[in-house]
């Protein structure tokens, strides 16, 4: 019988992937733009297309793919240390973010050759931005239901009409890949789906931006009015469109990105406590380091399965689920220790960050897939239900 332990054997950085680590820092060192931390707290939400082909032109764009195929061909251990030192110093990633971690990956497994060889050395480039078309107003935990609809047609290609939202960055991508029904009915479910790349400048494409509580507009709702794809859109086979999709998911929910978002905080607050001398909440401190220790070998273990070509959706799954908890413990409890101490002088950097943390962290357990979601996927996983 697999137990929870064999789920998760332990991986270690290589000696490589290290002394990479400091190749990316005398980039950071370099490049990145003089950000306060409020809006490095951002970190992969933070949209700059310059940084991002700053990025792209030192290869670090892509960095798994081929280099048949403009990637730098690194290990998936090296995009680990990349993507963590990124995500420590608060870099604005956001947008070649979700091409480099998983529609350039899908591309390269799912993709037909000429697809691959016009897709991915744009992605490397850091000319080709994609978002997910995932989310409907209808269809969120609920995914299989999804009813956007592409019908083909008579001559070739496809129609496609309906409606996708909470589109992260739609507004500034060139391309979506999106989840759509292709045969059947909603009643269906994970049957007859299938996934397109579709061009955004497309007629028929509208986007409408989105503002959340904290005044940015990261995402989007998408409608498709009779829009006309190719036949070339389409990406592996019709109604393979489930498989693909929950394929995409591992590699969407257990990077470093599930559990250092709130680390632009801590490191603010613990410079701050640092400076008064202040010790009394060291032990606190002690247990969030010991808890991203833990977690960053969950993470970097799953990493591992995925380099050898699996796809461990349910370990995924934990890694989000414990990820984001981590991650929205951190700014509650900064703000409870900020606001024990009300005479303390501090400062309006320090004080605008953790505002901005404790305003977007619940979405931290809902992007990607719900933490109840995750949580049967775990049961099931493991048997329970
Ligand atoms: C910041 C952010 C960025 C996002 N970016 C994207 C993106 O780029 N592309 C994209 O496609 N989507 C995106 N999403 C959407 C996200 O994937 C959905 O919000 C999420 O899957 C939940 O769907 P929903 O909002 O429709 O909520 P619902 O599915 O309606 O869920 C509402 C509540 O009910 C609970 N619930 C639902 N079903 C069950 C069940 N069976 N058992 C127990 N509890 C249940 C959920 O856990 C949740 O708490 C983004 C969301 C956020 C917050």
């Amino acid at each position: 019988m697999t137990t929870l332990i064999d789920r998760f054997e332990l991986a270690a950085l290589p000696p490589s992937a290290e002394a990479f680590r400091q190749d990316v820092r005398a980039f950071l060192h370099a490049e990145m733009p003089p950000l306060p931390a409020d809006r490095r707290a951002r970190s992969w939400m933070g949209f700059d297309a310059g940084f991002s082909r700053k990025l792209a032109a030192r290869g670090w764009v892509g960095v798994t793919l081929p280099r048949a195929y403009g990637g730098a061909e690194m290990d998936a251990f090296s995009r680990f240390v990349l993507i963590e030192e990124l995500l420590c110093a608060g870099a604005p990633v956001s947008a070649h973010w979700i091409a480099d971690r998983q529609s350039g990956p899908l591309i390269r497994k799912f993709g037909s050759e000429a697809q691959r060889r016009f897709y991915l050395p744009r992605i490397c480039r850091g000319e080709a931005f994609f978002c997910i078309g995932m989310s409907e107003p209808n269809s969120g935990s609920d995914l299989a239901s999804v009813g956007t609809r592409a019908t083909p047609r008579a001559d070739g290609g496809w129609t496609l009409a309906g409606r996708k939202i909470w589109t992260t960055n739609a507004q500034h991508c060139q391309y979506m890949i999106a989840l759509v029904r292709t045969s059947g009915t909603p009643q269906d479910r994970n049957q007859g789906l299938s996934q397109f790349i579709i061009d955004l400048s497309l007629p028929g494409v509208t986007v409408r931006p989105i503002a959340d509580l904290a005044g940015d507009a990261h995402f989007s709702e998408v409608f498709f009015d009779d829009v006309q794809l190719s036949d070339d859109a389409l990406i592996g086979r019709e109604g393979s469109g489930w498989e693909q999709v929950t394929a995409e998911l591992a590699f969407e929910r257990s990077g470093p990105e599930r559990i250092y978002s709130s680390i632009v905080l801590l490191d603010r607050w613990i410079e701050w406590l640092r400076g008064r001398g202040e010790t009394a909440l060291a032990p606190a401190i002690g247990r969030y380091a010991t808890h991203l220790a833990a977690l960053r070998d969950l993470s970097l273990s799953v990493t591992a399965r995925l380099a050898a070509g699996e796809s461990p959706a349910v370990e995924a799954a934990l890694v989000k689920d414990l990820g984001t908890t981590f991650e929205q413990e951190i700014p509650s409890a900064i703000e409870a220790a900020l606001g024990a101490n009300p005479g303390a002088d501090i400062d309006g950097e320090l004080l605008r960050t953790c505002a901005y943390v404790n305003q977007v962290c619940p979405t931290y357990s809902l992007r990607g897939g719900t933490r109840e979601i995750l949580r049967g996927m775990i049961a099931r996983g493991l048997g329970l239900r």
